[in-house]
């Protein structure tokens, strides 16, 4: 069996690609990507010829998990990229993985980028636990449950979100969260990097407009009591109509 390498990849500057990821890149035989064209442009980065690429696109990485595989058991090595950051962190890569252990491969983390804790470290919120919380779901009863979730979340929490839908989301989060601290990290570690700091009222109203690039929000966690409070099972209703008696 060959190692599979989860490596992580720059998020915006290039100048992140880690050394011994270089090294990996350069060494195996081949790489899974989400976006083969997206990878291909690291190697010509690096300046060296690409190796056999497998398409593993979030839509199907099971399905091509088994293409993978297949090299691992000839004994090649292979990177798992996805277009930016660390794999598996809302991303592809978690079902491959599994798999590859399953297989008997050897599982071999190339550590590096990853936005959600480039936003949490830079925005200078309690950072001993928190919790990532990827992307929101867009609507309906979903979106509602998951703010439920967040409102109750005694540790910091770190969102992904498109920059067209920000406005949109911090509007929700002032509402529902009411004036906890917060930061919207954009387009980190590229040229118009821009780290803004306040409540989440103050911030959805700095960022209602249009926002470009890529964003991640990064929130203070609820209160001990209100956590508590949040969390607290409601009153039985035979206690409830006992004490009316
Ligand atoms: N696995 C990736 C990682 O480790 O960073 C995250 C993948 S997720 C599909 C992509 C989201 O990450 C974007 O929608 C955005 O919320 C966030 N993101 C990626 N690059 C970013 C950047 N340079 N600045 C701010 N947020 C970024």
């Amino acid at each position: 069996q060959g190692t599979l390498f989860v490596l992580a990849t720059p998020i915006g500057n290039l100048g992140d690609l880690s050394p011994r990821a270089a090294e990996v890149l350069r060494a195996v035989r081949a790489v899974a990507a989400e976006d083969t064209r997206r990878t291909l442009q690291l190697f010509s980065h690096l300046g060296v010829p690409a190796p056999r690429m497998i398409s593993l696109p979030a839509f199907d990485e099971r399905g091509r998990a088994g293409a993978v595989l297949e090299r691992l058991a000839a004994g090649e090595d292979v990177a798992l990229c996805t277009d930016a950051g660390t794999p598996g962190v809302s991303d592809p890569g978690q079902a491959l993985v599994a798999a590859a252990w399953e297989a008997g491969a050897k599982v071999v983390p190339v550590p590096g980028p990853c936005a959600a804790v480039t936003a949490l470290t830079g925005s200078g919120l309690p950072s001993d636990r928190f919790l990532v919380q990827g992307f929101l779901p867009r609507k309906g009863a979903a979106r509602a449950e998951a703010l439920r979730f967040l409102a109750a979340l005694p540790c910091t929490f770190v969102l992904y979100e498109a920059g067209n839908r920000t406005g949109a989301t911090l509007a929700d989060l002032a509402r529902e969260l009411g004036p906890r601290p917060a930061a919207v990290a954009r387009e980190l570690t590229k040229l118009h990097e821009e780290i803004a700091r306040g409540t989440l009222p103050e911030l959805a109203a700095r960022f209602a407009g249009e926002v470009r690039g890529e964003v991640t929000l990064v929130v203070g966690g609820a209160s001990e009591e209100a956590a508590r409070a949040a969390a607290a099972p409601e009153e039985p209703l035979e206690e409830e109509l006992r004490r009316r008696l």
